[in-house]
């Protein structure tokens, strides 16, 4: 029976209020068909697309099926890239925020001892890129003994990206006596062998869009020469005159390139490719989420599955050398059945490529006029105007939940010997305070982090000012969320 309320599951309190603070109404197609197989701890495979929610669908059967008691890693989430690891590290946080799960996202060029020392503390949840997930096992730094939940998101993006062997190997490292969840937009013939050896009777499910991207989005095409891009995007840029844009390149110099330029054109803009440092890549994606400034240019790492709403257009300054990715990367715009713009540039030598999308999405991209110069200068105004005015910044998705939580800093971590009894005793000698008020713990060398739930933030922080914590007065302040 598939239920058309969130309230018609199993699911405790704490889930559902996060749910509901997320502002999830109803449950989409896969979530309606996914939450009740998960629940009742069966295996499932998912034929859909991004952007249907799928994150959800796993994550709240799994932030409801862990045990908070135990210490050790009960789920483990695969996902093909650094971006998508962060994205679904926040979304199952989310979702099991007001549970107090923990989550942690373990990836590459991100540092190691960071990642191993977040291992040793209570995880509920690892989502991370096969190889680091590999080498934390060689390591002994990840702990699979307890997983009873496995995730194998964009199964065939891990297939193209030649995870295939990783997945095989981490799969074969978790216990047989686990629930296997696959999910992928498309089912090659290597996913489908992989799905038999390694799933019990599963659940197979497709879930078609109900208006997929390739009808949603309004496409158009230009034919421009390779030297004379960059005019039309400038053109483009002001006659479209986006809130939100991303650029998509097909390779890490032209990105540089482009991004050069239109910095020093002044757009408001930012790049993202796997040549740059970790930090920069979750610094740029989280800024742009928020709309602090309007031009991303980016490689396809920024086109699988990265969710962010209200992006009005999106250019393939380069046209994509596959379909697929042409899918994936205008799907970026007109997110949840929202509708979106999509430009393509195309030199007069990709006409293959062209043809072959041209098959892929079953009709034609309109092709358009480049705009004239009336059209251009007629726009300008406008164009300069917005340049000019100071974004308006956006929450993130989990600040609505965020509201009656406070972090508190405590002055003290691990050199010390704190632990998180001794935390969690002290709190609850407040009066008006008891465990289901404490939420995630994180002590690290000389420093404990706790948050405080129920809008009861003010009050522990005032009690802690002359409080003793492991016998001595610890010094108490606010920490940013
Ligand atoms: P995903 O397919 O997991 O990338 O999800 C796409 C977007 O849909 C995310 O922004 C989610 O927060 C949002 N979302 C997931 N489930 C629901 C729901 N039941 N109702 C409304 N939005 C949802």
């Amino acid at each position: 029976m598939i239920k058309s309320d969130f309230n018609e599951y199993p699911l405790s309190s704490e889930v559902l209020k996060a749910i509901n603070m997320l502002n999830f109404e109803n449950p989409t197609r896969v979530q309606a068909l996914v939450i009740p197989t998960v629940l009742e701890q069966k295996d499932i495979i998912v034929k859909s697309q991004t952007g249907s929610g799928k994150t959800a669908a796993f994550a709240i059967p799994i932030c409801e099926l862990v045990d908070w008691d135990e210490n050790k890693p009960q789920a483990l989430v695969i996902v093909p890239t650094r971006e998508l690891a962060i994205q679904v590290k926040e979304d199952v946080f989310n979702i099991g925020r007001f549970k107090r799960i923990k989550v942690s996202a373990v990836f590459g060029k991100a540092p190691f001892y960071m990642q191993e020392k977040e291992l040793k503390q209570k995880t509920h949840v690892v989502v991370g890129t096969p190889g680091r997930i590999i080498d934390h096992i060689e390591q002994g730094t990840l702990n699979l003994s307890k997983i009873k939940y496995l995730v194998i998101d964009e199964a065939d993006e891990m297939l193209n990206m030649g995870f295939i062997e990783s997945m095989k190997t981490i799969i074969s490292s978790v216990s047989k006596d686990r629930v296997t969840m696959l999910f992928s937009a498309t089912m090659p013939r290597d996913i489908e062998v992989l799905c038999k050896r390694y799933m019990k009777e599963p659940t197979y499910v497709k879930v078609e869009e109900q208006n997929p991207a390739s009808e949603r989005i309004y496409q158009e095409r230009y034919t421009v020469e390779q030297k004379d891009k960059m005019k039309l995007l400038r053109d483009i840029t002001m006659v479209e005159n986006p809130d939100s844009c991303i650029i998509f390149c097909n390779t890490q110099q032209k990105v540089d390139d482009v991004y050069n330029e239109m910095a020093s054109l002044k757009y408001t803009c930012e790049k993202i490719h796997g040549g740059m440092e970790q930090r920069d890549r979750v610094r740029v994606m989280k800024d742009f989420k928020q709309g602090y400034f309007r031009y991303l240019i980016a490689t396809d790492v920024a086109a699988r599955g990265i969710d962010i709403d209200n992006i009005s257009l999106v250019i393939n300054y380069d046209i994509p050398q596959d379909s697929e990715s042409y899918v994936h990367r205008i799907g970026r715009t007109g997110r949840i059945s929202k509708e979106g713009r999509a430009i393509t540039f195309v030199t007069p030598y990709e006409g293959r490529f062209l043809n072959d999308i041209h098959q892929y999405i079953g009709k034609e991209i309109a092709l358009k006029e480049r705009p004239d110069k009336e059209a251009v200068s007629d726009s300008k105004q406008e164009f300069v105007e917005k340049t000019n005015t100071t974004p308006e910044i956006k929450q993130t998705k989990g600040a609505p939940l965020s509201k009656e939580i406070m972090k508190l800093h405590i002055n003290a971590g691990k050199k010390t010997k704190m632990r998180a009894v001794d935390i969690v005793g002290t709190l609850c000698n407040i009066e008006g305070i008891t465990a289901e008020d404490i939420g995630i713990i994180n002590i690290i060398d000389v420093s404990t982090f706790v948050e405080i739930l129920n809008n009861k933030g003010e009050l522990v922080f005032r009690e802690l000012q002359n409080m003793t914590i492991k016998g001595r007065l610890r010094k108490v302040s606010k920490a940013d969320m």
